[in-house]
């Protein structure tokens, strides 16, 4: 059966390493902050060459501690795109603060500096570039508009960790790290993925690291001594056993996936109504997901046709956030970004994963490619 990930497949390649790692856990105790949690931490400091990962208990926990440890103000504005996951802005909008849904570039999906700074306000405080499916949005000319608006920059890296962003200097930096502060998530179909819920959080700034570390742990830095109000966030040492384990493979786990997107490119390209993902020139893709876009209002109908075929696929995304129920209060009514609306009418993303096998994705191409003839 064609799956949209498979985790079990992935595991069992593994499972020798991943079963002594989760029984050495268990035979110590060591389930909260045990040493794989530290080892983790560092390992994944060398890996992103950054100074501080601080690992806690998901990506959407990663968000909300990175906006506290900025100290925005209830009514603040934070821009956001709004083609995303909604936990990029629902931890905005539990802050009190608000967002601010912008459209997005239709050839990478993520935002741009133009677009931002058609939203900037005296009340903006902070940008939230999302590097959807796996690509980096591009940087540079983010931070450069942030620098001089006096702006904070947060990535959400959930679905591209291990993507390379590369400056005009030629200088390169992981996701997540390009900008003052980062987050990720280990949610288990993620790139790096755990057997449960983690994330992690990026910063070059000590002192920001210092912050972040009292909120994610209750807003102590010395046991009992409570200085600011925080959370309780933290990364299982169980997980953090797995992780530690996943992680060297990560870059092998990203080139399987590339490897998967480019047979589906080399497919998909010669069929007119698919526009097959466009990538940023400065940085590399880690397929998080392969996206298409299906033109002339087909895409309902090759999804369809997919499922019968035994081929899954899914839209991410297919209602605009500022369309969302929870989310309709901070735009006014008739509020429609072009770009955001055509792309939840187009999308379709393909099965990809580090355990394809040539036989499953030509059986995937080959349904595709019938669809078009048929249709
Ligand atoms: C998965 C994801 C998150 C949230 O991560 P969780 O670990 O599920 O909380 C946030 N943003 C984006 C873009 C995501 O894809």
């Amino acid at each position: 059966m064609i799956q949209m990930v498979d985790l079990k497949g992935q595991y069992l390649k593994i499972k020798s390493e991943i079963d002594v790692a989760i029984q050495e856990v268990i035979d110590t105790t060591a389930f909260i902050n045990g040493p794989a949690v530290k080892e983790f931490a560092t390992a994944m400091q060398d890996y992103h060459q950054v100074k501080h990962v601080i690992p806690c208990a998901n990506g959407t926990d990663a968000l909300q501690i990175a906006m506290m440890a900025l100290d925005l103000q209830p009514g603040d504005e934070v821009i956001v795109p709004a083609f995303t996951y909604v936990a990029t802005a629902e931890v905005i909008a539990l802050l009190h603060l608000k967002p601010i849904m912008v459209d997005v570039d239709p050839d990478t999906f993520n935002i741009t500096a133009d677009i931002i700074s058609k939203a900037i306000t005296p009340k903006t405080k902070a940008i939230v570039p999302v590097h959807l499916f796996g690509q980096c949005t591009d940087m540079e000319p983010i931070i450069e508009l942030a620098k001089n608006h006096n702006l904070f920059v947060i990535e959400d890296t959930a679905q591209a960790i291990g993507a390379d962003y590369t400056f005009a200097d030629g200088t390169s930096q992981k996701a997540g790290c390009i900008s003052q502060i980062g987050t990720t998530s280990f949610f288990p179909s993620k790139n790096l993925g755990c057997y449960g819920d983690g994330g992690a959080i990026y910063t070059n700034d000590d002192d920001l690291a210092k912050k972040i570390n009292m909120i994610a742990n209750h807003g102590q830095s010395k046991k009992y001594y409570h200085e600011v109000v925080g959370c309780n966030s933290r990364l299982d040492t169980l997980q953090a056993a797995i992780l530690n384990v996943k992680l060297k493979y990560l870059d092998t786990y990203a080139q399987a996936r590339r490897q998967c997107a480019e047979n589906y490119d080399r497919a998909f390209l010669g069929i007119k109504e698919l526009q097959i993902p466009k990538r940023q020139y400065n940085s590399t893709h880690v397929f998080h997901q392969y996206t298409l876009q299906v033109k002339e209002g087909k895409r309902d109908a090759l999804k369809s046709y997919l499922e019968l075929q035994g081929v899954p696929s899914m839209i991410y995304y297919p209602v605009p956030l500022y369309k969302q129920v929870a989310f309709k209060k901070y735009v006014t009514d008739g509020f429609a970004l072009p770009i955001t609306e055509q792309l939840c009418q187009d999308v379709l993303s393909l099965p990809i994963h580090t355990e394809m096998d040539d036989e499953s994705q030509k059986f995937i191409i080959e349904a595709v490619q019938n669809f078009f003839i048929e249709n």
